[in-house]
């Protein structure tokens, strides 16, 4: 956002001064608890967005209860939650039915080692509601990704594996490249240290819905094992080209490469297919998390038979000759299908089946109407941000940061972690949503007034209108 500004006139550095101060009195406590830990916890989480202005203001806020759409602070402050749990939360924290499942079979204990009937059940259920034929089960989404990479690789016998610019697909090494121009043949380097060149040498990453990265996958169509897209990328979620996914379905098609769905954000949360069932494409393996496990850690792998085979070697049975196949992939780990998570799947898959799409529909029309309110206020005082959507998941989108606004919001009563992908869930009531509506319109208010972003061309002229009203709750 503009407000980082080199030097701050003396407006801004009051208004700084005055949310430093409100801030930090409000949040003390999760202030204490990040700095008390720091020397001995290396925590990626709290140094996002680091800036020497705005450093005092920089820690995540600590909670000691959370309950549907609401969390409570270790201050004793209430937010309603929009960051649920990074999209794993589709019920809201501690929905009744799933707390009620872990509990009752952790009564028995927790059974780590052996087989339960729940893993079965959960793979039954998510093939029944994918429609896809095999799945099976990991511990977190960048786990899942790297599984089927090498599954796509083995079934292919190929070794590219093609990515498009600003999707995300976890923290394994050859997610981490960004493409570098060179001529005709797109070269891939690390994005971080630590990363060997060689770790993405064998990844192409293209440009998500342009023509041109369609004649790039043809031209290199015999080494290519896998197309992955996060269908809608989460991080530009107004991104939605369908057309260019079912070209990419019949090129795949035509030259045997396998067409994977990241379906970790998108899985059963706009629709109990995912974005397969949003775009209408049939993928080839689709990967997903988050909502499956109800927030506890999970990842999964679904596809065609003929694929997911490579695992296990495929069907066979007691009583006469059949045997699984020999060749297969290296595939373990020790916390695969763990009972929790497993039950945790088993709960949600089933309750997901049972509400039937009027779940998500509902979802998505309350997020509808969330944007399009906020983005005609947005419009009507020329802020320059825009709510982007797709289904439940939203961002708020500005050409700069929008630090200073999540912590303006965060002193409304808001619970958002900067710079990530936002949600509502189930357990958000129509009062819930007002209420964020009415935090945005405010935060962005206290911003203008500070002089961190431009006035409205039209507002001299203008009494200030109902969205300057104060209705939040400052403590
Ligand atoms: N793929 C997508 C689209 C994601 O959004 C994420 C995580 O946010 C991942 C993969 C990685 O999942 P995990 O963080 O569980 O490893």
């Amino acid at each position: 956002m503009d407000h980082l500004v080199i030097s701050p006139d003396e407006r801004q550095r009051a208004h700084l001064a005055d949310l430093a101060d409100r801030y930090t009195r409000r949040t003390a406590n999760s202030k204490r608890l990040a700095q008390r830990y720091r020397r001995f916890l290396a925590d990626p989480r709290a140094v996002v967005g680091f800036h020497s202005a705005t450093k005092e203001l920089l820690y995540p806020i600590a909670a000691r209860r959370t309950r549907g759409a609401v969390l409570e602070d270790v201050d004793g402050n209430t937010y309603v939650d929009i960051t649920m749990g990074h999209g794993t939360l589709l019920f809201g924290h501690e929905p009744q039915f799933l707390t009620d499942a872990v509990n009752a079979y952790l009564a028995d204990g927790m059974r780590l080692g052996p087989r339960g009937e729940e893993t079965g059940q959960a793979a039954e259920l998510l093939c029944e509601m994918t429609g896809l034929d095999r799945v099976t089960f990991v511990t977190s989404g960048t786990e899942a990704n790297s599984g089927a990479f090498r599954l796509a690789r083995a079934f292919t016998g190929r070794t590219v594996i093609v990515t498009f610019e600003g999707s995300y697909h976890g923290h394994f090494d050859p997610v981490l490249g960004r493409p570098v121009p060179d001529g005709a043949a797109p070269r891939t380097v690390p994005i971080s240290a630590g990363i060997p060149d060689s770790a993405v040498s064998e990844s192409l990453v293209l440009t998500y819905g342009d023509e041109a990265s369609l004649e790039v996958i043809r031209r290199h169509a015999d080494r290519v094992a896998a197309v992955v897209v996060e269908p809608v990328p989460s991080r530009h979620p107004e991104r939605q080209p369908v057309e260019f996914v079912r070209a990419l379905r019949e090129l795949c098609d035509r030259h045997g490469i396998v067409l994977m769905f990241d379906e970790m954000l998108t899985g059963f949360r706009p629709h109990p297919q995912g974005a397969q069932g949003v775009f209408g494409v049939r993928a080839d393996l689709a990967t997903y998390g988050k909502v499956i496990g109800g927030g506890y850690p999970i990842g999964a792998i679904a596809g065609r038979a003929d694929i997911m085979d490579w695992i296990d070697g495929g069907f066979w049975q007691y009583g006469d000759d059949s045997a699984p196949r020999d060749d297969t992939i290296f595939f373990a780990g020790t916390y695969i299908q763990h009972p929790v998570s497993m039950v945790a799947a088993r709960t949600v898959l089933t309750w997901l089946r049972d509400q039937g799409p009027g779940l998500q529909q509902q979802l998505n029309a309350r997020t509808d109407r969330f944007a399009g309110t906020l983005n005609d206020f947005l419009a009507a005082e020329e802020f320059p941000l825009r709510v982007q959507h797709f289904g439940s998941l939203f961002r708020l989108v500005h050409r700069g940061d929008l630090e200073l606004l999540f912590k303006h919001m965060i002193l409304e009563g808001v619970h958002v972690w900067d710079r990530r992908n936002l949600f509502l869930c189930t357990a958000h009531t129509e009062a819930d949503v007002d209420f964020v509506i009415d935090a945005v319109r405010n935060s962005l208010s206290d911003l203008r007034r500070g002089g961190f972003l431009p006035g409205r061309a039209a507002a001299v002229l203008e009494p200030a209108g109902e969205c300057n009203s104060r209705p939040g709750n400052h403590g």
